[in-house]
């Protein structure tokens, strides 16, 4: 079965400003994605989704001409072949850094969805896995800089709905931050898990002054105080607390990860299928973070595509740790673009895989043509 087409489906919709959401990387005022579909030579189809990488349609003409170049004619299940050669005649060779990554990630998701619907079987059957509950930590775009008060209140709200775990955005002062962080601390207890996300926001002496507070309130992870590529920074970091630093969302492949394991100094690794390489990637990241005893907790993309195979993802390594639930206020790409939710949370705070081939979800087609690229930044 070969690949006989590839296409790319950028998508959009915007954020009215009632919704919108302030974090380290800007304020929300759209979210982008770009779908990815796989035609074979027997007519089926897969889909995936790359990341938008802040301008879509650069992604989206990408994955077109250069991938499509690349891929059109080789077999359609062999999925480690078409990501060698992708590597091999782009990322290795002629560069695009990031942009091909994400291009050659939505194509990896997609030729996975196309293999275990040719099978039949749920993705995370396919690659190993059972259906064990994996549990959840509200994120997404929300928990986002505002009054303690209504952060309180939001926060509240995420565990009625049963989350367990919930990540809060810092990245602002050092000083709002910590009265931010303290207030829902004060106002959950102590059986809450609290993490919290710099978006790259930190300086080392930001972090200076905020790691004796989430020592004292006992915070999970600080994600991304730096730019992934900041190795010094997340060094001097490590030795400023005792509360462990996480990133994983801006680091590509394995080549990216490798030094970031050998470092040391993260803690909890966070690699996001739609952005590291795909599945094909993501588990070969996992075996290499399993090989040092530390967990995977995939950053979550955009829509239900991404969603729902993170969840195959996780229910098939053996080092699974946290799924980022979306808790944004409104992702109508989460919400509308399959025929089911790409998952439910139960009481105990868990989600686990939908049943049913590939990834358990029908697309629908109609909401896809409807939510055409709106060109612009998604954060302002
Ligand atoms: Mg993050």
């Amino acid at each position: 079965m070969k690949i006989a087409d590839i296409r790319a489906v950028p998508i959009s919709f915007p954020v009215p400003p009632e919704k919108s959401v302030r974090l380290g990387i800007g304020r929300s005022v759209k979210r982008d994605a770009v779908l990815v579909r796989v035609e074979t030579d027997q007519g089926h189809v897969g889909w995936g989704e790359a990341h938008h990488g802040r301008c879509p349609g650069a992604i989206a003409r990408l994955i077109d001409t250069t991938l499509r170049e690349l891929v059109v004619g080789m077999d359609a299940l062999d999925v480690a072949g078409v990501w060698q050669r992708v590597y091999r005649m782009q990322l290795a060779s002629h560069g695009m850094g990031a942009a091909a990554a994400l291009a050659l990630s939505g194509l990896d998701l997609a030729l996975w969805d196309l293999r275990a619907q040719e099978t039949g079987w749920p993705l995370y059957r396919l690659l190993g896995g059972s259906a064990k509950p994996i549990k959840a930590y509200a994120g997404g775009i929300a928990l986002g800089w505002q009054e303690p008060a209504a952060l309180v209140e939001e926060a509240h709200g995420l565990v009625a709905q049963g989350y367990r775990a919930l990540k809060l955005r810092v990245g602002d002062t050092a000083r709002r931050d910590v009265a931010r962080v303290r207030a829902v601390r004060e106002a959950l207890g102590d059986e809450i898990e609290l993490l919290v996300d710099a978006n790259t926001g930190y300086t080392l002496d930001d972090v200076r002054r905020v790691m004796p507070a989430y020592d004292e309130l006992d915070i999970g992870w600080l994600e991304e105080p730096f730019p992934a590529w900041d190795r010094e920074a997340y060094l001097c970091a490590a030795a400023l607390g005792r509360t462990p630093l996480a990133a994983g969302e801006n680091h590509y492949t394995r080549y990216e990860f490798g030094p970031l394991l050998q470092d040391g100094a993260v803690r909890f690794v966070q690699p996001d299928l739609s952005k590291t390489g795909g599945v094909t990637e993501a588990m070969r990241i996992a075996a290499m973070a399993s090989a040092r005893k530390l967990t995977v907790n995939p950053h979550t993309s955009a829509t239900a595509i991404n969603m729902a195979t993170s969840i195959h993802f996780l229910c098939a390594v053996d080092n699974p740790g946290y799924f980022e639930g979306d808790v944004t206020g409104l992702n109508p790409f989460r919400d509308e673009m399959a025929d089911q939710l790409p998952y439910e949370l139960d009481a105990q705070g868990c989600v686990a895989p939908r049943e049913g081939a590939g990834l358990g979800l029908k697309l629908d087609l109609d909401f896809i043509k409807a939510h055409p690229l709106i060109e612009g930044p998604c954060y302002v």
